[in-house]
């Protein structure tokens, strides 16, 4: 069957997104919240999101999708392996 590389899937760690003080991110907080609610997914740590997504959310930083995703990391804001943080 086709496997799931956690690799190059985009998850956000919620809780350091909406801690963010920095107005850098609130296009990001805004776009994540509106995820939640449409996913009705309200009490995950992290959130997985849509490579189409990130494309789009690039477009509002003036960015590309890589430049985007080094931006958040710079920002702490991504987790790399979602399975540390449940161990
Ligand atoms: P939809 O795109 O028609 O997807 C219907 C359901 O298929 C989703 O229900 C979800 O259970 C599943 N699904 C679709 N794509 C994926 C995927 O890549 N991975 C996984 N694990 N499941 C997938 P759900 O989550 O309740 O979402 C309902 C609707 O909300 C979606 O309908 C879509 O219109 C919107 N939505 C949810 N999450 C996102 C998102 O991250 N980005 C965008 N653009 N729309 C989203
Ligand atoms: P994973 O993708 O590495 O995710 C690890 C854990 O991070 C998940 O454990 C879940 O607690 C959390 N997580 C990741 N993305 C989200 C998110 O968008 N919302 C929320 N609320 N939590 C998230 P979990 O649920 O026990 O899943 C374990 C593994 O099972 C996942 O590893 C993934 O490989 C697979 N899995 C779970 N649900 C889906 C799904 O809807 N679609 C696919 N394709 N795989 C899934
Ligand atoms: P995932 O569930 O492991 O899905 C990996 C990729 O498989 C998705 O990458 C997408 O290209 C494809 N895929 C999975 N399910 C569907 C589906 O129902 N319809 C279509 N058209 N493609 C599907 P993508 O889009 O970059 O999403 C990355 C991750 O974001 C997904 O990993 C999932 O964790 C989350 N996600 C995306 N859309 C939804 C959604 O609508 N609902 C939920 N609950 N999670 C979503």
């Amino acid at each position: 069957g086709i496997r799931h590389e956690s690799a190059g899937k985009i998850v956000l760690d919620l809780e350091k997104l909406y801690d963010q003080t920095d107005a850098d991110l609130s296009y990001v907080a805004k776009y994540a919240r509106a995820i939640q609610q449409q996913r009705g997914d309200y009490n995950g740590r992290v959130l997985s999101i849509r490579a189409d997504d990130l494309r789009a959310l690039a477009i509002v930083y003036d960015s590309s999708p890589s430049g985007l995703v080094e931006r958040l990391t710079e920002h702490g804001v991504l987790v790399t392996d979602p399975r540390s943080l449940f161990a």
